[in-house]
């Protein structure tokens, strides 16, 4: 005899098709009733008082049940209207009290980098820490914390699966790396990459956050302005090199937060890779890609700088090997830390 337990698992297999949802975590199935003789009972739920979909889910239930379990009886009643109980939503980031995106113009200015080093830093002032790394086109939050190894499973929390995020010196990281391929990215279109992270911000155990920082795909294309749109940001952090072609970029890329509609607050600009001075020219600074470049621009459109990164060695090879420079203390740790004050003050006060 089939159980119920058993049946829910089938039920779990059938989806409404407007929606997408299983008709279990969507709320559909409202009770599953094993009688004797092999009779089951089901009662739908459908939410529109004519639902177009009402039958053929309630048919496919049926052979579904029937299909493994031998002689039963199915019998399901359908109901309809506004007293249906409305769809269990995820809600993985109930608990989070800021949200924080990093963006950048373009890729390889380091924002992830900095993402990683502002979350550790983050960790280090005593915050519940978390990172999602949104960043379809070049996922590197799994390297820069050195957990490209892991499998994320799910928990269940009140009937609906949740993904554990994976923990790395006291922050919770969770990639959409993880799931896709290096190639996946280029054959994302918008909603479908849109779609997915939003899954992956609201159905990941997050818990209990005072910051969860979001790694931004570079660029400000639709699935750019549609996590801003979606998520109640308390502001963004914008990453820029100092050249003038690259604050050109950044300049979109702030306006898509400052837009009509989205009106997420740009908490200031980083300026990454800002000089170089060699070890053995301790008193030197070589501005490789030009001067101030980043911090011209903040001024000019009335954004806060909230510091500088020069180009150093360490903080490359450590990103590489998964330990950020942050989790140290030097000089290179410093300009980290400099900057996530900056943020905690604006965020906090
Ligand atoms: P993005 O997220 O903008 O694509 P990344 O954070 O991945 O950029 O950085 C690109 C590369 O530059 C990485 O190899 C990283 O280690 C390196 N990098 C970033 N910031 C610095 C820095 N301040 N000094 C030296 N290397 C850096």
């Amino acid at each position: 005899m089939i159980t119920r337990e058993e049946i829910i698992k089938i039920l779990e297999g059938i989806t409404h098709p407007e929606t997408g949802q299983n008709i279990v975590d969507g709320g559909i199935l409202q009770e599953v009733t094993v009688g004797p003789e092999n009779k089951i009972h089901l009662t739908l739920v459908f939410r529109r008082r004519r639902d177009p979909f009402a039958k053929s889910v309630a048919m496919r239930s049926k052979l579904a049940i029937e299909a493994a379990a031998e002689g039963a009886d199915v019998e399901i009643l359908i109901r309809e209207g506004e007293d249906a109980p409305k769809p269990r939503q995820h809600e993985g980031i109930k608990n989070v009290k800021q949200i924080i995106a990093v963006a950048s113009g373009k890729g390889g200015v380091g924002k992830s980098t900095v993402t990683a080093n502002i979350a550790v830093e983050l960790h280090k002032l005593g915050y519940k820490v978390g990172v999602l790394d949104a960043d379809i086109y070049g996922p590197s939050q799994p390297k820069l914390f050195g957990v490209e190894d892991y499998e994320p499973w799910a928990e269940q929390v009140e009937g609906l699966d949740y993904i554990v995020p994976a923990k790395s010196n006291g922050v919770k990281v969770n990639s959409i790396g993880f799931y896709i391929g290096a190639e996946d990215a280029l054959i994302w279109r918008g909603p479908m990459a849109t779609n997915a992270l939003k899954q992956l911000i609201n159905q990941t155990l997050w818990g209990e956050l005072d910051f969860l920082l979001i790694d931004m795909p570079p660029g400000t294309g639709d699935v750019q302005i549609s996590v801003a749109e979606n998520l109640s940001l308390s502001g963004a952090i914008i990453v820029s090199t100092p050249q003038r072609v690259a604050t050109a970029d950044v300049v979109r890329g702030m306006k898509m937060f400052q837009a009509e509609g989205i009106g997420v607050p740009v908490l200031g600009v980083v300026e990454n890779m800002a000089f170089f001075t060699p070890a053995e020219l301790p008193d030197h600074r070589y501005y490789i890609f030009g001067k101030g470049g980043a911090r011209e621009m903040a001024e000019k459109e009335g954004v806060d700088f909230l510091g500088e990164i020069p180009l150093i060695q360490a903080i490359a090879e450590k990103s590489d090997n998964g330990t950020p420079v942050a989790l140290g203390s030097s000089e290179e740790e410093s300009y980290y830390a400099a900057i996530c004050r900056k943020v905690v003050d604006k965020v906090t006060k």
